[in-house]
């Protein structure tokens, strides 16, 4: 009798008493890079995956769900973005998305981790899909709040890829109340940001919290979920300005603006954006309770 061997990638979702196992087809890299380790592998549901520190990060699955929710709401939300701003991304997918505007004239990606960035180019062509090669993008390797802090150039829309706040990492101090007070600082008058905002199963308040930070330096501050199934949760988001609401974007606009794209969309439009700033009563009352305000002497961890 032959017997089948099965391979896992156990990622333990931020408890001690949860974890989902993957079932692996094919290991394509595993190592570590100065900051992160590094795996990417073919799993059987959700085909490509790529995991640092052993979460996942984006699957080939359902990684244009979490890309498109991340970029389009905050792009309609500007009038006409010339200049954008990603801190993280190591994927190359949140550029892609950007790089479809064609407003777009400069897009800085700013990511800690230039070995990382290689291995995607690399084993996950998929996801940046030319968008290193567009010579609108220039990459830098630095820590983002480093190239916040130092710089003064404006853009339009600052997008922050980045991943969770967990104890020791070096995103920590990128979600807190300073960080978007320099974010604040290099936005033009008309200028958005959004960042992810972590898990709406896993880490609730730490989602409310973020929101906090970016409602104490920005008078809208929006929060908002879209599902994505391969981090089993619903995922948060929130978009903030000083004068811009993605609560009103005519939705004629947004189609206008989506339709003279090359490639359709694979999850965002004009009905998406409305239901994506609609949550749930439940998420809506934790929101309320938690009063909190992640700063650097105290930050949000992404904990449940
Ligand atoms: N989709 C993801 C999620 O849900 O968590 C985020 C993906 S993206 C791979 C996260 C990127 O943030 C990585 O490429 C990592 O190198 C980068 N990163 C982490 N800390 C950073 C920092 N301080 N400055 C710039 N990039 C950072």
């Amino acid at each position: 009798m032959t017997q089948q061997v099965w391979r896992f990638v156990v990622e333990w979702m931020v408890q001690p008493f949860e974890a989902h196992m993957h079932g692996v087809k094919r290991v394509l890299y595993s190592g570590e890079t100065k900051f992160q380790k590094v795996d990417i592998v073919e799993t059987f549901s959700f085909g490509k995956c790529l995991f640092l520190d052993g979460k996942l990060q984006s699957s080939e699955y359902d990684e244009r769900v979490y890309h498109e929710a991340l970029v389009h709401p905050a792009m309609v939300t500007h009038p006409e973005p010339r200049r954008v701003l990603i801190i993280g991304g190591g994927e190359g997918a949140t550029a892609r998305e950007v790089l479809r505007y064609s407003t777009v004239e400069q897009v800085v990606m700013v990511d800690i981790d230039r070995e990382l960035v290689e291995l995607c180019k690399r084993y996950m062509p998929e996801w940046n899909r030319g968008a290193f090669e567009d010579p609108r993008l220039k990459l830098v390797f630095e820590d983002g709040r480093k190239y916040v802090e130092d710089g003064y150039e404006k853009f339009d829309v600052i997008i922050i890829d980045l991943t969770d706040p967990i104890p020791g990492t070096p995103s920590v101090l990128l979600y807190t109340k300073e960080f978007y007070e320099l974010v604040r600082r290099r936005l033009s008058g008309d200028g958005v940001v959004v960042t992810q905002a972590t898990s709406l199963r896993y880490t609730l308040d730490t989602f409310a919290m973020i929101r906090n930070a970016l409602a104490s330096v920005f008078p809208i501050a929006r929060p908002y979920v879209a599902p994505i199934t391969s981090f089993i949760s619903l995922w948060g988001f929130v978009l903030a300005s000083v004068s811009r609401d993605p609560l009103f974007v005519r939705a004629e606009e947004i189609k206008a603006r989506l339709t003279s794209m090359n490639e359709a969309l694979a999850f965002y439009d004009e009905e998406v954006h409305r239901y994506l700033f609609h949550l749930p009563r439940f998420i809506r009352g934790r929101i309320e309770l938690m009063k909190d305000i992640p700063t650097d002497s105290n930050p949000a961890f992404s904990q449940p």
